[in-house]
């Protein structure tokens, strides 16, 4: 089953059952709290606020989604993009928990004929907020044994999305794949072989702080109780396409077969390039629909996490062994991939492309300029017969070339190499103790703190460095 067909079942089944059907909004939507819409009841908050009124009771929608909070993920676990595309069903003050949790069973289990997904009963797994009776009486009602319904915590069973926002307990969809995917006894024990495919959130409060994922307060009910619900179109259509992990399905997969053929390499014969594979095709994706989007590298937020996705594809594509321009080869690739799905991709492509080139030659001639340093400590450290760079050299690079610290210990790895990365951090703390004191002294420096400090709240806080997406402050 293609993904794109996976997405239009959704899209009818729930249009069959009186929801409207709204297109995605842009990744750029404009949520103060947010750098890019990450989840797809985003462009729904002020209705499940109560701030504006509803159009309509019921709506459906498959909403493109960036989490860059998941970059470390790509590739390693099965089942982390940077992009995917998350499909949902919304009650605006209408149907409740029992109206979601029969929709829910009914489009999961259903058979394939009759537009439905047709995954096997047995395999079905579900969660539920600790002492949520209700809910898991609803879900042995449609047929779930208890023995198949675990109950979580509040850091598993609460979905919210910081402040201001609504929140409220949270019940999850998982499908066992397996004996020889990990170990036995549900989600609880193995998220990797019980793959989370679908989150039910049953919305009712809205938050005044948030200290912490399962630390906030509540400020009050909200005036109805509403039904936000996300499924991972790309899980669904890895387990349905019976592939592996998500960079495996048909919209992406293309992507590391065009990788393979410009290294030379072939998929699937080395953990560590395996890996690099799976970090192209995801960010190749990402990069292409931010881009379409109007999103432009820059150094700044939006900008940097783009430039942070499209240097990785260069920096991931030269350690499998490609140093030529790979950008323009790659992109094409997942745009004839994406375009069925999302047309405005051809019209955005001649900007996409010019952009992206430019990109990739300032970077080529970060990569050009450093490497002569770079090949210097190396021929030092060899002619004083030590085997680490020193943490000076590598601040340097960083500093002066913008080297990620992780470029420079591959390459250093590449010649038998590491590197001193305790003195490097200690330099990169320095660093960010001066610039902490200098916006401090400096006239504007007030202003240019506040917009941080929002970015930083949102969760999102890029720029701090190359590979220092730091996200310790994020609540969902
Ligand atoms: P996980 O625990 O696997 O990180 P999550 O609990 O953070 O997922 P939710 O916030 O509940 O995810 O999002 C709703 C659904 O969106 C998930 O059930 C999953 O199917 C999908 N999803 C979430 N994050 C990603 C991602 N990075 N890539 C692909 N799909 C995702
Ligand atoms: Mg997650
Ligand atoms: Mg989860
Ligand atoms: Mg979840």
């Amino acid at each position: 089953m293609k993904t794109a067909e996976i997405r239009s079942r959704f899209i009818d089944f729930f249009v069959k059952h009186q929801h409207v059907d709204v297109p995605s909004a842009s990744l750029l939507y404009n949520d103060p709290t947010l750098l890019f819409v990450n989840a797809g009841m985003v462009p729904f908050k002020p209705y499940f606020l109560g701030d504006e009124p509803a159009p309509y009771d019921r709506a459906v929608s498959a909403q493109k989604c960036v989490r860059t909070l998941d970059i470390e993920e790509v590739g390693k676990t099965t089942r982390h993009g940077t992009f995917f595309q998350m499909l949902g069903n919304f009650s605006f003050g209408d149907y409740f928990k029992e109206g979601a949790i029969t929709y829910a069973w009914e489009f999961v289990t259903g058979s394939e004929e009759d537009g439905c997904l047709g995954f096997d009963p047995e395999t079905v797994w579900v969660t539920a907020l600790h002492g949520d009776q209700e809910t898991i009486d609803l879900w042995q009602k449609v047929g779930i044994p208890r023995e198949r319904i675990q109950e979580r915590g509040l850091k598993d069973n609460y979905w919210h999305m910081g402040v201001p926002g609504p929140g409220g307990p949270c019940s999850e969809i998982y499908i066992d794949r397996g004996p020889g995917f990990g170990a036995d006894g549900g989600p609880e024990a193995d998220e990797d072989r019980f793959l989370e495919i679908w989150n039910l959130v049953f919305q009712q409060e809205e938050l005044s702080a948030v200290r912490a994922k399962d630390d906030f307060d509540v400020a009050r009910q909200l005036p109805s109780r509403n039904i936000d619900t996300g499924a991972g179109l790309e899980r669904i259509a890895l387990l349905k396409q019976n592939v592996a992990n998500m960079y495996e399905i048909d919209e992406v997969y293309p992507v590391i077969q065009k990788a393979a053929e410009l290294s030379g390499k072939r998929y699937g014969d080395d953990h560590t390039d395996d890996i690099r594979f799976r970090v192209v095709a995801d960010h190749v994706r990402s990069s292409l629909m931010l881009m379409t989007d109007g999103v432009t590298p820059g150094n700044e937020a939006r900008g940097y996490v783009l430039r942070r996705l499209l240097r990785r594809v260069i920096r991931s594509m030269r350690l499998l062994g490609v140093s030529a321009p790979v950008l323009l080869e790659l992109l094409p690739v997942s745009r004839d991939l994406m375009r069925v799905s999302y047309p405005d991709i051809d019209a955005a492509w001649p900007r996409v492309a010019e952009a992206a080139e430019a990109e990739e030659k300032s970077f080529r001639r970060t990569l050009q300029s450093g490497t002569v340093l770079f090949d210097s400590a190396v021929d030092d450290a060899r002619s004083e017969h030590v085997t680490t760079l020193p943490g000076d050299q590598a601040f340097r690079l960083h500093d002066t070339f913008g080297f990620p610290i992780d470029l420079t210990m591959e390459m250093a790895a590449e010649q038998g190499l590491t590197v001193d990365r305790a003195r490097f951090d200690a330099l990169m703390k320095e660093q960010k103790e001066r610039a902490r004191a200098d916006a401090k002294s400096k006239k504007g420096g007030a202003a240019s703190l506040e917009a941080y400090r929002e970015l930083r709240e949102a969760g999102e806080v890029p720029f701090l460095g190359y590979t220092d997406l730091d996200v310790s402050t994020r609540v969902r």
